[in-house]
């Protein structure tokens, strides 16, 4: 059973649960924000499709073999989780080019890596959340050069594994942000959400931008768009 409120981030609220202290239940926010928190907006609904579609991706996952937090969706808009304690990197993949890496290296957008380029951010609000390099890694965070390895690996073969998801969804994935927790055990699983808030996903055949950048630029209606990647995913073979 959901107990008390652990700790509310920007998007989820996070509860303990009374029968099972390695268990919390995260219940997904209809809040939107960007730029670091500057932009802020809330649209009904958001919570609910980004707690469906994150469920749909790791489940997936799973049966790809992939070790996450995730237990089982409980509703619309929670889910059950196993506890971690989150190591504070973004862990980011990407593809193409977009958003900050096309206006910190002026590259065009759209411009294909091969390989995939991993980037790591310092999850820290007060500083903007920093890109740092392995070293800083070790020195901000408790993990060794190799769970660092293993971290990057797991990157790289979720990746493919979204890139195939996604694909037979229609949807080109540019890029997209991973966060690994530690179980009580120490080891490291998959943690937080994959959602159109942490992903770049753009529709194969019109280019369309189908995530959060919908919010960032304004270019159309959010919810309208998680509403299609969620029916996509639920009629596509692969995540089922
Ligand atoms: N991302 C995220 N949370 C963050 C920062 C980035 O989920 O706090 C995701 C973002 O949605 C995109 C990818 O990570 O899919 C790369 O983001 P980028 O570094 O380009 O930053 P942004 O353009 O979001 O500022």
């Amino acid at each position: 059973m959901k107990g008390s409120l652990l700790y509310e981030g920007k998007a989820k609220r996070v509860y303990v649960t009374t029968d099972d202290q390695e268990r919390l239940v995260l219940s997904y926010k209809d809040d939107a924000t960007a730029f670091n928190g500057k932009k802020k907006s809330e649209f009904a609904g958001k919570g609910r499709l980004n707690n469906l579609i994150t469920s749909k991706v790791f489940q997936y996952l799973h049966k790809q073999g992939i070790p996450t937090h995730f237990i089982e969706a409980l509703n619309d808009t929670e889910q059950l989780v196993k506890r971690t304690t989150i190591i504070p990197l973004e862990v980011v993949v990407r593809n193409k080019a977009a958003g900050s890496i096309t206006k910190r290296l002026g590259i065009e957008e759209k411009t294909r890596f091969h390989p995939p380029i991993i980037e790591l951010f310092y999850k820290k609000d007060e500083l903007n959340d920093p890109l740092i390099n392995d070293v800083h890694a070790y020195h901000l965070t408790d993990v060794k050069e190799q769970e660092l390895t293993f971290i990057k690996e797991q990157a790289m073969i979720i990746n493919e594994q979204l890139i195939a998801l996604f694909q037979s969804a229609g949807l080109e994935l540019a890029d997209f942000k991973l966060e690994f927790g530690r179980l009580p055990d120490g080891t490291i699983v998959l943690s937080d959400e994959v959602s159109p808030d942490t992903c770049r996903l753009w529709d194969i055949k019109t280019g369309q931008k189908m995530d959060k950048d919908v919010f960032r630029e304004e270019i159309g209606s959010l919810i309208e768009v998680y509403e299609n990647i969620l029916q996509r995913l639920e009629e596509n073979v692969c995540a089922k």
